[in-house]
């Protein structure tokens, strides 16, 4: 295991905001995992598990703790649709294999920043697939019990970007590995709209997985910013999700409620271009012009900065419509200001 002092937060995330973490530690095999949480207990330190940092953000302040991120590779055939993936592997290049084994399931998952290992965790989704929808287990380190474990997908509880893994059990497993099973053939019509749009402005007709991969990054380049590029961490707020009869209210209202399987939402991107948001830069931060639902840290040089910015767009769209946007990524807090949190929260 490899043990850094001072690591930039902004270094290890895609919004490239945060102060200096007190110690990193990269995990190259499983067996170093409690030599990790053992070092945060022999200094009283808390520990936050990191992976590419794509929906994660850094206070200015720092972390007085242990990052610790699984760096462990290796892809695995268990058979010929199976593949066992260690959890430091790249996302989108576990996309990639399958698809070059023709296998579908994950090819509308192309792009997705961030490593395999927390791809669990949120059940990331897009275009109509979502990674519970193929995931049979997982092998994490529970620091509960201090001891290896496997989880099947039925003990995940996976639902709409919800696990066990940041809800109930957050910050309790150490993913060290994914294990996803495949089948041969290719997605089932209808896809979702913006494909099937792209398909019909584009005359295409190769929708195998390599062909829906193809076109997922394509969608995908013209309306998100690549990470290498430009800093952010993806959708930055969640949408709205409503009861029923809110959703009867908004409707009356004029406003356009979805109704999928995860209920009834407004997609919080109509929200902000509602408001006049959607181009607009705030302290430093760019609200996409393609997705008013993603913040772009063009010049932003602190948290408070995020803050502001973050601010000012949920008064807004509380003032507009009655709203209260939430954020969506999730951030590296100390000790100290989860307390100051929660005290709020309680008052
Ligand atoms: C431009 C852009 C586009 C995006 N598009 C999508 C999209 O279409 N769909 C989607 O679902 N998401 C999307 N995201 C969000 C992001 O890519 C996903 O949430 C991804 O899974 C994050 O991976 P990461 O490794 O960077 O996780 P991190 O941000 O490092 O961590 C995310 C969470 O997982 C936990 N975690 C990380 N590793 C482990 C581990 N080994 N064990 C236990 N917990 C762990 C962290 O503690 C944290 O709670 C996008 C982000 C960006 C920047």
């Amino acid at each position: 295991m490899r043990v850094s002092e001072n690591i930039l937060i902004s270094s290890l995330t895609t919004m490239r905001l945060g102060g200096p973490a007190r110690y990193v530690i990269e995990i190259e095999k499983p067996e170093e995992i409690p030599d990790a949480y053992g070092f945060a207990k022999t200094y009283h330190l808390p520990t936050y598990v990191l992976g590419g940092g794509a929906n994660t953000i850094g206070r200015d302040e720092g972390f007085n703790g242990v990052i610790i991120i699984n760096r462990i590779k290796g892809i695995i055939d268990i058979d010929k649709f199976t593949i066992k993936i260690m959890g430091g592997e790249i996302w989108d290049d576990v996309v990639e294999y399958s698809v070059n084994k023709n296998l579908t399931g994950i090819e509308a998952l192309s792009k997705i920043p961030g490593l395999a290992s927390a791809a669990p965790v949120q059940n990331i989704g897009a275009y109509g697939q979502e990674v519970a929808d193929v995931l049979t287990e997982i092998e994490a380190y529970d620091t509960k019990t201090n001891t290896f474990c496997t989880l099947k997908r039925s003990d995940l509880k996976f639902s709409y970007r919800k696990s066990i893994l940041n809800t109930t059990e957050r910050n309790r497993y150490f993913v060290i590995s994914i294990t996803l099973k495949m089948r041969e053939g290719q997605m089932a019509r209808p896809f979702y709209n913006s494909i099937e749009k792209y398909i019909s402005d584009h005359s295409l007709t190769d929708f195998s997985p390599k062909g829906i991969r193809e076109i997922v990054s394509r969608i995908r380049a013209d309306k998100l910013p690549d990470p290498a590029e430009k800093a952010s961490s993806g959708s930055f707020f969640k949408n709205i999700y409503l009861n029923q009869s809110e959703a009867e209210s908004a409707i009356a209202k004029g406003y356009p409620v979805h109704h999928g399987k995860d209920g009834y939402k407004i997609n919080s991107g109509w929200l902000i271009e509602q408001a006049g948001f959607a181009g607009q830069l705030l302290h430093g931060m760019r609200v996409s012009s393609t997705a008013a639902l993603v913040l772009i840290n063009e010049s932003a040089t602190s948290y408070q900065d995020l803050e502001k910015a973050r601010n000012e767009i949920i008064n807004k769209v509380y003032d507009k419509f009655g709203y209260w946007l939430e954020q969506e990524p999730n951030e590296i807090l100390n000790e100290s200001t989860l307390k100051t949190i929660k005290n709020n929260v309680g008052a």
